[in-house]
């Protein structure tokens, strides 16, 4: 079980299934850089978490909480619900958790990850039994629509791997070399990171060029 002091934020779990060194660089180093995918990103959880609908009663009976708190210690993390549906009355139905993300479903897990994180999280907090919340649901921007995703014993497992992973990079202060992978073209750190400068067999010249470059991108699209 981990100490308050050392949960750490279910959102570190999405930089680092999408690289752990970009995990370390904002999370170790605190390291942070704004893109056009960060904004829209922070933008849409702005409305979801809009203050003037913390709880509200809604639809069929059924209680949205915006915001809520979550906390795991035996994950070791804690974070905020974009959305999360309680049933109203005894209905014996589990609560949903619902995650709101610019752009559409991702080709890895880190989406699902983060809302298994959460749905773990209710678990613990409510006290009711680990696997009860079955799925929660991803609502993504770009195609308007909420996602069903099962909350199986794979995606779990996956879940608490990635807790484990980012314990042991975070809390040994680890940040791992730069390796040149296909999303570091969205990544906003790569101008921080600089993965090119220790690409093998590469000319200074080279390296300069493709500086230049990526600074002149970022002035045409700020
Ligand atoms: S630029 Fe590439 S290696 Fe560097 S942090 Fe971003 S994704 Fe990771």
């Amino acid at each position: 079980m981990f100490a308050d002091a050392n949960l750490l934020p279910i959102s570190a779990l999405q930089h680092l299934l999408f690289c752990e060194r970009q995990c370390a660089l904002i999370h170790v180093e605190r390291l942070w850089a704004e893109n056009r995918l960060t904004i829209e990103g922070r933008q849409l959880h702005k409305k979801a978490h809009d203050p003037g609908k913390h709880l509200s009663s809604s639809r069929s009976g059924v209680r949205i909480a915006r915001g809520l708190e979550l906390t795991s210690h035996r994950l070791g993390l804690f974070g905020v619900s974009d959305v999360v549906e309680f049933p109203a009355g005894e209905t014996g139905q589990p609560p949903l958790p619902i995650e709101y993300k610019r752009g559409q479903p991702k080709k890895n897990d880190a989406d699902k990850v983060q809302l298994c994180a959460q749905a773990m999280c209710l678990e613990e907090m409510l006290q009711l039994p680990p696997g009860i919340i079955t799925h929660g649901q991803i609502f993504y921007g770009r195609t308007r629509r909420r996602l069903e995703v099962p909350l199986d014993t794979s995606l779990r497992c996956k879940t608490e791997q990635a807790s484990i992973r980012l314990h042991e990079i975070i809390d040994a202060g680890f940040t791992p070399p730069a390796r040149r992978e296909k999303q570091c073209d969205r990544c906003s750190l790569l101008h921080l990171c600089l993965p090119d400068a220790l690409r093998p067999r590469r000319t200074a010249r080279v390296y300069l060029t493709e500086a230049a470059t990526i600074a002149l991108m970022d002035q045409l699209n700020p």
